[in-house]
């Protein structure tokens, strides 16, 4: 038991993840760090917790499967009894980025299990616990953001699979969003650009280029820390009149320009 806020943050080992977690435990929440195979890596993200003083721990599960979710959720309640956050950012590019009319159902499987259906019921377990921690009076409210991207809109003929599970995540922030604003839990999506992060490294040099040639107003690659900053605004309650917002974190990108 903590009376700390808890917060889950799937795919919290590495890149995004990881600042979300490390922002959230200094803004005071106790942390589940998830990972899916990268062991060391989780557990270094809860050393850095423990030794600022914040409470965390590493929960191994693939988010695309529903006993691995089951176990998350669990795991969770066991070690903290309560949940009042969950960060749906675990995901994964299309696999081998090939061409529309060479892409593989083998792909569209892995990428669907984890950015969507992953995301999707595990929102859908985690409401139902929020709701009845509520109403034990365990957790005031709850907050779930979703980490979708610009390729919602913004389309990849190499990665359709990819960009499709973005657009459905923008359509599920909503469901959950109306479906849940009655039970005081807002949900949110956040759409970042271009950020530095392991999912980027190979097509580093392509963004070079195309950052310094000025493909979105604010010339830098995005931080992973910029999209946690978002996150912690969000579950800081600084838009208690709002649900199912998106927040763009992408240096300006969305900006239509003549
Ligand atoms: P990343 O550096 O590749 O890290 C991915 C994280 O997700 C890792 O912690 C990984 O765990 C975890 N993960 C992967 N599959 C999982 C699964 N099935 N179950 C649980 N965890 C899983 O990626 P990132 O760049 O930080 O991206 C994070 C999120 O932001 C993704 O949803 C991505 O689509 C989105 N996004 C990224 C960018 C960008 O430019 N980087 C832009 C827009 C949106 P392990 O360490 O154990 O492998």
């Amino acid at each position: 038991m903590t009376n700390q806020p808890v917060a889950l943050v799937t795919g919290a080992s590495r890149g995004i993840g990881r600042a979300i977690a490390l922002e959230l435990a200094r803004a005071g929440h106790a942390l589940v760090v998830n990972f899916v195979s990268r062991r060391e890596a989780a557990e270094e993200v809860v050393g850095e917790i423990s030794a600022a003083g914040g409470e965390a721990f590493t929960a191994q599960g693939d988010v695309g499967r529903r006993d691995d979710r089951a176990a998350l959720v669990e795991q969770t309640l066991d070690r903290f009894g309560r949940i009042d956050v969950l960060v749906n950012n675990a995901g994964i590019t299309s696999q081998g980025r090939k061409d529309l009319l060479e892409a593989s159902e083998e792909s569209w499987d892995r990428v669907f299990d984890t950015n969507l259906k992953g995301p999707f019921f595990l929102s859908q377990q985690v409401a139902r616990e929020m709701i009845r921690l509520k109403a034990a009076g365990t957790i005031d409210g709850g907050k779930m953001v979703n980490i979708s991207s610009v390729s919602a809109y913004a389309i990849s003929t190499d990665r359709a699979d990819y960009c499709l599970t973005k657009s459905a995540l923008r359509t599920m922030t909503q469901l959950y969003a109306a479906r849940l604003a009655d039970e005081g839990i807002g949900v949110f999506e956040i759409c970042p650009g271009v950020i530095e992060s392991d999912m980027t490294a190979p097509v580093r040099e392509k963004y070079d280029r195309l950052i310094a040639e000025g493909l979105w107003p604010i010339r830098r690659w995005g931080q992973p820390e910029d999209v946690a900053r978002a996150v912690a605004a969000i579950v800081a309650d600084s838009f208690p009149f709002s649900t199912g917002e998106r927040i763009n974190v992408d240096g300006g990108f969305h900006i239509r320009r003549l």
